[in-house]
């Protein structure tokens, strides 16, 4: 079967397709799924303009069912939807799950906010005059996300434009759509008008620039890379609309001597090596005061032994394949680079052969290397961390604050006075405390500072900023 686009209510074909390949197994063709063409943005786009007048004054109750339902259906087939996930990305069934089962909180934490969404009333500074601040939807909005994260981010991106009365067209990662699609088509039979959610489906530079660039878009909401995302800033830019980016990562975690050696170690497995290490919230720089540094190495790189490389669907597997050829290479790439960097390659290193053809790379951990060295500088979005050892916690501050990201940071320590120090002064947009960088709650503002994010915060209450424009008005009644 060749998947379809869903453009003003129809499932609509093109010729061009992409193949969707299992990274665990590259003989497993997942799916076909249509390309659309650049004809078929204009109509997804005219289809959600003309949608979106009745749609944005529709009920909150209408809204709010609706989006409850995607999530009641999300959840009811969390375990065959996680499957789809874990076979097309590579993710292991636990994460899968994971995923799944959150994306279908989001919609359900948005259902609710529909109906919760209002404005402000304030008293006016002259006398008899009351003044609201309302909010209203922006129009149609652009939705482009990652491979990385292929049912979660587009529900935190949809469910929230939804909610608060917006159209949507939708161009999920060309790499990576089959979970999407599915997500897109409980979306088509959740009762939406037609026209109020439009997928598009392929390739950035075509179908993705023909979104970011068509004047019938009002904003665009962009996860991915930050090239990309820089690309995509400018477009806007030129064109005057909302934007809204999270980006790339270079997340530091600073491991002082007074931590738990254990709670240290598992929380750096996780952070840097879980999901593959594809996460942008991944923590790729493990800063490490001197004291404790030998005993988390040996600690961390005995872990690394104990995991099982393998497919993401193999029961034991805890770390899947990497995505496609093309982020191998760039894994295996930066791996030479650390070695030229002068940095000792502790952990792993290597491509491992499975049962299957699939993309396999062995946990990779470096040892004495250097903030300023490019890997770790640069985001690779693999398996692989560095160990840079530090004197005390003002250097490990100052190294964690060393780069053009800033998405989050986290410290291990038994100390309140650091964990309270560096909450304050991590030039990040998240921090934790004794837990993984990775693994956000989805109620609270999800976003980073610096080169990683741009514009108003995702999720919880902070999507209204983006997904709502303010309105004042002023009220004399006589
Ligand atoms: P990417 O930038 O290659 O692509 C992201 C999306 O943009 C895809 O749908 C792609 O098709 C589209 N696109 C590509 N070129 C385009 C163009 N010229 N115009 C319009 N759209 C275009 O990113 P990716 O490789 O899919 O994802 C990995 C990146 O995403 C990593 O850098 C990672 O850090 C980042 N990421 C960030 C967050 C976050 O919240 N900060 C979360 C997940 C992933």
């Amino acid at each position: 079967m060749t998947h379809a686009n869903f453009i003003g209510g129809e499932w609509t074909k093109s010729s061009d397709t992409s193949r969707n390949i299992n990274p665990s197994d590259t003989n497993d063709l997942v799916g076909e799924y249509c390309r659309a063409g650049i004809g078929q943005v204009d109509s997804a786009i005219a289809s959600a303009r003309a949608a979106f007048p009745k749609w944005s004054r529709s009920s909150p109750q209408l809204r709010a069912d609706i989006l409850d339902k995607v999530g009641t259906e999300i959840h009811a087939r969390r375990a065959e939807l996680a499957d789809l996930l874990a076979r097309e990305e590579g993710k292991i069934l636990n994460e899968a799950m994971g995923e799944v089962t959150r994306a279908g909180y989001i919609f359900k934490y948005f259902a609710a906010e529909a109906v919760r969404a209002g404005g402000e009333y304030l008293h006016s500074i002259r006398p008899d005059v009351e003044v609201e601040v309302s909010r209203e939807p922006v129009g149609v909005i652009g939705v482009l996300t990652p491979w990385n994260f292929p049912i979660a981010i587009p529900s935190w991106k949809i469910a929230p434009a939804l909610a608060y009365g917006n159209c949507v067209v939708f161009k999920p990662a060309d790499l990576v759509p089959g979970s999407s699609w599915g997500l897109a088509e409980i979306l088509s039979r959740a009762g939406l008008p037609a026209g109020v959610f439009n997928l598009v489906m392929g390739q950035g530079t075509v179908v993705g620039d023909a979104i970011v660039n068509h004047d019938g878009i009002d904003a665009v909401t962009f996860t991915g890379s930050v090239k990309t995302g820089q690309s995509i800033l400018q477009a806007c830019a030129r064109r005057g609309v909302k934007v809204q980016l999270e980006l790339g990562g270079k997340n530091p975690l600073i491991v002082l001597n007074d931590a738990d050696l254990e709670t240290a170690v598992r929380v750096a497995l996780d952070g840097a090596y879980f999901s593959t290490g594809q996460r942008c919230t991944a923590s790729s720089r493990l800063i490490v005061e001197s004291d404790i540094h030998d005993r988390f190495v040996a600690g961390l790189s005995k872990a690394l032994g104990q995991q099982i490389v393998d497919d993401a669907r193999k029961p034991g597997t805890t770390i899947g394949p990497v995505v496609n050829a093309t982020q191998l290479n760039q894994d295996k790439e930066y791996i030479e680079i650390g070695k030229k960097e002068g940095a000792t390659l502790a952990f792993g290193g290597e491509a491992i052969q499975r049962s299957t053809p699939g993309f396999y790379l062995a946990p990779t951990l470096f040892t004495d290397s250097r903030n300023e060295q490019r890997i770790n500088q640069e985001e690779i979005f693999g398996p692989v961390a560095s160990v840079i050892r530090v004197s005390g916690y003002e250097e490990a501050l100052q190294t964690a604050n060393a780069t053009r990201f800033g998405l989050c940071a986290g410290i291990v320590t038994s100390s309140l006075k650091y964990a309270r120090h560096f909450q304050r002064n991590a030039d990040v947009g998240m921090v934790m405390v004794n837990l993984p960088t990775a693994g956000v709650d989805y109620h609270v503002p999800f976003g980073g500072r610096k080169e990683s994010s741009f514009g108003p915060k995702e999720q919880g209450q902070s999507a209204r900023e983006f997904f709502t424009q303010s309105k004042t008005t002023y009220i004399k009644a006589t």
